[in-house]
């Protein structure tokens, strides 16, 4: 049954280290299916979601690069990683009966169809969780640049970043007791105050596309309902 919720159709942005859990790189098995779970909530209160994920549980093409390797190399190993997590959270939809369709920005017609602006947005209205993967298809670029893009494209009212802490907050909350949770910031506000969201290019094209941004954890049960509910949950970065 369809409920009303704040946002019709959102673009979550989930790191290879939020598929990790508690391993030291990789898949954990209990954590996708945590957060599979999640997106179900949603999508069942008829939210039509698009999913960007990045490879860093894998490859991360910046740190291959201290290690001497050509940046561009390392970079499209970098894409090729976020294709394998994206067919392991294909895999973790389905296993919960929910539809779900891989498109890659690079091209591997054997196991993804390759992107399509149309197709995808006909995916979405037809329920179908949506999963974006190799980024944006060029090296130089981070997945929350995709995130950022695929959000744009396919006019979502909001960008979810799920991340490890649940917000942003006045400071490191690990490090400080005293540390408070922003209910919401504008922008301008997170630039005054050198709050760090996601990188310069995604965070500029999410301010000039008017693409909001909720900063949540996801680890914590039900917080992508709460979020997409339009309770207190993480912090809304707004125009
Ligand atoms: N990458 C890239 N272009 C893109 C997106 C990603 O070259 O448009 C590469 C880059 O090497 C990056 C890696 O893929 O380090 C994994 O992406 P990211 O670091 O954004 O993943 P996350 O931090 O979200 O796990």
């Amino acid at each position: 049954m369809t409920q009303q919720t704040k946002y019709k159709r959102v673009l979550l942005k989930l790191s290879g280290e939020a598929l990790m859990g508690k391993d030291a790189f990789g898949i954990n098995r209990d954590t996708i299916m945590q957060i599979v779970g999640q997106v179900k909530e949603i999508v069942d209160l008829g939210v039509q979601v698009g999913v960007v994920v990045g490879g860093g549980n894998i490859f991360r093409g910046v740190s291959a690069q201290a290690g001497s390797m050509d940046r561009a190399t390392a970079d499209y190993m970098g894409m090729m990683a976020t294709v394998m997590n994206a067919l392991a959270l294909k895999d973790a939809f389905e296993s919960l009966g929910l539809k779900a369709r891989v498109q890659s920005a690079l091209s591997m017609q054997q196991i993804a169809e390759t992107y399509a602006r149309p197709k995808a947005i006909q995916y979405l209205e037809e329920g179908k969780v949506v999963i974006f993967a190799a980024g944006t298809g060029n090296p130089f670029f981070t997945t929350d640049t995709a995130a950022a893009l695929r959000g744009a494209e396919m006019n979502c009212d909001v960008m979810l970043k799920a991340t490890n802490v649940d917000g942003m907050y006045t400071a490191d909350p690990k490090k400080d007791p005293s540390a408070t949770r922003y209910e919401t910031i504008t922008f301008d506000e997170a630039i005054e105050k050198n709050l760090k969201v996601m990188d310069a290019t995604a965070f500029t094209l999410c301010r000039e596309r008017k693409l909001n941004i909720v900063v949540f954890g996801i680890a914590k049960e039900g917080a992508l309902k709460r979020v997409v509910s339009g309770e207190d949950e993480g912090t809304l970065v707004h125009c």
